[in-house]
């Protein structure tokens, strides 16, 4: 199991009022490019309590911030115009958030929750989540600093390059497929444009960037196993 320390809140954007499904959040996220749902957790208008992607697996919910977290959205965020955000929260959900930070943070240990609106310039979840919900934590938040996900792209050099080099080379070997010759340790143009024909092939979003979504999609297509679906 990864090590999960931080859960991020969203809201999923949608008018105060509006029901919203898993399998819907999941197909906007699909036409995204991505493996589907990027929350793990779901609470919907009535306060429903839903899974999203497993756990286990890594989110897609805030840039450089899904490697040790977890992504929790309730329905909701802006108001009935479709654009002003607003903490929309039910009686219901507020209550079936408590229960989701207090039970995942007690399943997992955690020690902070923040809103996506601490970690880019958004909205989401429309509320100031650390202030509202720190005290769950127990003063464990405050010494608390979030470790990024390790991002490779053009111009990164070092070992890590040359690792995910041999992978591409491993890979290219698995479909006996000819390419352009990779050396070295540093991600240039070769390396970008052989990561791009990889997330092609896979079909995950192809910005010829080494984040945790294309290493796992390595893992699993270096074990000839198909792409990872979210919800399977
Ligand atoms: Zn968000």
């Amino acid at each position: 199991m990864r090590i999960i320390d931080e859960i991020i809140l969203h809201c999923t954007a949608t008018p105060e009022g509006r029901a919203v499904s898993v399998a819907e959040i999941d197909a906007w996220h699909r036409a995204r490019g991505w493996s589907g749902i990027g929350y793990h957790r779901v609470v919907g208008i009535n306060g429903e309590r839903w899974a999203g992607r497993p756990v286990e697996a890594i989110g897609a919910h805030c840039e450089d911030h899904n490697v040790r977290t977890l992504g929790v959205t309730y329905a909701g965020g802006v108001a009935k115009d479709g654009r002003t955000a607003k903490d929309t929260r039910t009686a219901a959900q507020k209550e079936a958030l408590l229960a989701e930070l207090v039970e995942l943070r007690d399943r997992f240990g955690i020690k902070k929750v923040s809103g996506h609106n601490e970690y880019a310039a958004k909205a989401c979840p429309s509320f100031d989540a650390s202030k509202e919900y720190d005290y769950l934590f127990e003063g464990r938040s405050k010494g608390f600093s979030p470790v990024l996900d390790t991002v490779l792209k053009r111009g990164s050099y070092g070992p890590q390059v040359v690792e995910w080099i041999d992978k591409l080379k491993a890979w290219r070997k698995t479909l006996a497929m000819a390419g352009a010759t990779l050396r070295g340790d540093v991600f240039d143009h070769q390396v970008e444009m052989t990561t791009i024909v990889f997330q092609k092939a896979r079909g995950i979003v192809a910005d010829g960037k080494v984040g945790p979504q294309t290493l796992h999609e390595m893992e699993l297509a270096l074990a000839y196993k198909p792409p990872f679906q979210a919800l399977g």
